[in-house]
């Protein structure tokens, strides 16, 4: 083995899998037998670098050629870059020698699409087939599902994967037209369906029969691009919530867009990636997943873009005054949960400790409750604190001008008018 070769591809390889975040190993538990290698269980994979992007699995590319010219991606066939291709088996060692130094727990598999999406799906899926039977790993394996590859490949890509993802990359459809205009919108849709059902029928007949192989244990996910193409929070939303509900997705990451070329259709070099709107994005997508809200609350014809300034839930509670303040000792736990600065965790603690005792703000604080937000919108057992002559304006800027959060010097513009 030339071993500078390697070094000098998993450089290159791993540099340019970074842009992909969709890489969260939640979910999986895939459990060692026959005294195989590595066991994957909740978690196990995770590791975040400073900007909040996972870095913990073997992340490469299998190629960085690619038959395609997407604008906004590095690995497009139009870039003047370094390329390099792994073999199928110097993954597969990779994986083990890193695996066995601790180094990593599992694997992130992506790839550019050499010769057409079914011939790459193949080395893929080959790369897991290897590790799970010849070298009996039991470690986490994410597998990109390529864009167009056939349905037979994705069955067998979920016999071996713990989790497959596809990504749609552009939010809307005339964006995707617009930058990627060898890729068409059923090529994303079309696996991911297959995924999708694949996922429902093993569960189904796991029930009939335990010997059933797991599916895709760790579900599938899909990565969304945000600020190439000038798509409103709206669209994006939007569009999540389309892959939540019609293709079961476990999650869906969004990622600024980090300018890579100079092209007139993309923000130029040097443009700020924008980090608090994929925040805000992230924060939204919790809210929907776990609080109940429905994303046209959120947004909608009249709001087509998320409030930088404050989080969504804050940012709906002020233009839903209405609804507000609310009793927490005998509001329903759906009621509770829409309160600003009340997460799931202290929402359940409220409903228990209000078997015992009426509330009071020290026992809210207790709880976690973040009452510098949360204090504007909640009546409790006691009057201390209670205000309700205040205007959502007001009330944002007093929650403002008591918050510190790491990208607030970015869009402080408005503090001003508060102070
Ligand atoms: S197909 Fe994938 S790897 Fe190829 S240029 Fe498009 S986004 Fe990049």
């Amino acid at each position: 083995m030339d071993f500078n070769r390697i070094k000098e591809k998993l450089n290159i390889l791993a540099d340019a899998a970074k842009y992909d975040v969709s890489c969260s190993s939640s979910g999986s538990n895939r459990k060692n037998t026959n005294k195989g290698l590595g066991n994957a269980s909740n978690g196990i994979c995770h590791s975040y670098s400073e900007d909040g992007r996972c870095i913990s699995l073997l992340k490469i590319l299998l190629t960085n050629h690619c038959i395609y010219d997407c604008a906004y991606c590095v690995t497009r066939k139009s870039n003047d870059i370094k390329r390099a291709a792994f073999k199928i088996q110097e993954v597969v060692d990779l994986t083990i020698n890193f695996y066995r130094r601790n180094y990593i727990e599992g694997l992130f598999l992506s790839s550019g699409i050499f010769k057409d999406p079914d011939y790459t799906m193949e080395r893929l899926i080959a790369v897991a087939k290897k590790l799970r039977l010849e070298e009996n790993f039991n470690g986490y394996i994410h597998l990109k599902s390529i864009p167009g590859a056939s349905d037979e490949l994705m069955y067998e890509a979920g016999l071996y994967a713990d989790r497959l993802s596809v990504n749609i990359e552009i939010p809307t459809v005339s964006g995707l037209k617009l930058l990627a205009p060898d890729k068409k919108h059923e090529d994303f849709a079309k696996p991911m369906l297959k995924v999708k059902n694949e996922i429902i029928r093993f569960k189904e007949e796991r029930k009939l029969l335990k010997s059933t192989p797991k599916y895709a244990p760790a579900g599938q996910s899909t990565q969304m691009i945000v600020g190439a193409t000038g798509e409103s929070d709206k669209d994006v939303m939007y569009s999540a919530n389309h892959f939540y509900k019609n293709f079961h997705m476990k999650r869906v990451y969004y990622s600024g867009y980090v300018p890579v070329s100079n092209d007139n259709r993309l923000p130029s070099i040097g443009t700020q990636v924008p980090m608090l709107r994929e925040n805000r994005l992230y924060q939204t997508d919790w809210l929907l997943r776990f609080y109940g809200f429905s994303v046209q609350e959120l947004l909608n014809a009249e709001y087509p873009n998320l409030d930088m300034d404050v989080d969504p839930k804050l940012s709906w509670a002020l233009r839903n005054m209405q609804h507000f303040p609310v009793d927490v000792n005998k509001a329903d736990i759906s009621v509770l949960a829409r309160i600003p600065g009340v997460g799931m965790t202290s929402v359940h603690k409220i409903m228990k400790a209000r078997k015992f005792r009426k509330l009071d703000w020290d026992h809210l604080k207790k709880m976690g409750v973040a009452l510098n937000r949360a204090k504007y919108f909640i009546l409790c057992d006691s009057r201390h604190w209670e205000r309700r002559d205040l205007d959502p304006q007001r009330i944002k800027g007093l929650i403002l001008s008591t918050s510190y959060g790491k990208f607030r010097p970015q869009y402080s513009n408005q503090l001003s008018l508060f102070n």
